[in-house]
């Protein structure tokens, strides 16, 4: 009742606090939604470990090709768990705002260089062409971010597109923008699944990306990074004929 009180004839005030607690239980959900994810993608990589490890000690181990095997199979989700602890921990610190973002003017194709030669022999198991298409800039960037934001789209490029297939890394100058665009021609992504692939965790296919070893977390970290350089990133793609990933940082921006 918010009429205000009548009390001996004497007009006394009521005061009424409404929060909204619409965003408060939303960020609520989201925290507990994140909880329950990253117990889930702890919990299966470990299962796996705890189940194949057991097996070992009860007998298999002497037979040395189940040994092998299951040895492989304990050493590749342990490396699962490495990088999904090493991801979580980088979007903490993102999140957290505790990375130093450090502008430098830096040559383009020098960066991009660098991060193409540690995936060329990745590319060449995979048998896929990797070509760039890189304008002689300098601009100012972070370097780490902008290598990290490279090897991520790179990599789900080389992940999410099949054997003989071709990745392409583009980067140009539009004014007031230098833009840089990782292209493939792989499974591409449905139009209702685009705009959710930069949240964390949201996957179009967990087996795919489970078996080529992803975390989920790739493309929300990329989106953190670009935003830290007051960039922005879009995803165009096809179904069956591929994607392009494109990064538009502003050429002049004052340090963050
Ligand atoms: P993941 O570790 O699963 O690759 P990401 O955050 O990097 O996690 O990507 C989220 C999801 O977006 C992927 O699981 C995949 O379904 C989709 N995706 C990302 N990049 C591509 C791509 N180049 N082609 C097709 N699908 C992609």
């Amino acid at each position: 009742n918010l009429t205000p009180i009548q009390e001996n004839d004497q007009q006394s005030g009521l005061v009424v606090v409404f929060r909204d607690l619409t965003a408060f239980r939303h960020l609520e959900e989201l925290r507990k939604d994140f909880v329950a994810n990253v117990s889930h993608e702890l919990k299966t990589p470990l299962t796996s470990i705890v189940g194949f490890t057991e097996t070992l000690l009860d007998g298999a181990r002497t037979d040395p090709d189940t040994c092998k095997e299951f040895l492989q199979i304990i050493y590749k989700e342990g490396l699962r768990l490495q990088r999904l602890v090493a991801d979580l921990l980088d979007l903490s610190k993102i999140e957290s705002k505790q990375v130093p973002i450090k502008m430098d003017i830096v040559s383009v194709q020098m960066v991009v260089h660098d991060v193409v030669e540690t995936l060329i022999e990745q590319m060449q198991a995979k048998n896929l062409r990797l070509l760039t298409d890189v304008a002689p800039l300098m601009v100012k960037m972070d370097t780490d971010c902008v290598r990290q934001i490279l090897m991520n789209l790179l990599a789900n490029a080389m992940n999410y597109t099949p054997i003989g297939g071709k990745v392409t890394v583009k980067v140009k100058q539009d004014d007031p923008y230098w833009i840089v665009q990782v292209m493939d021609t792989g499974i591409g992504i449905p139009e209702k699944d685009q705009p959710r692939i930069f949240e964390r965790f949201y996957r179009v296919d967990k087996a795919r990306s489970r078996n080529s070893g992803g975390t989920g977390l790739g493309l929300a970290i990329v989106k953190h990074l670009v935003e830290l350089q007051h960039g922005e990133i879009e995803v165009e793609s096809t179904v069956g004929k591929g994607s392009v990933f494109t990064v538009r940082f502003p050429l002049e921006y004052s340090e963050v």
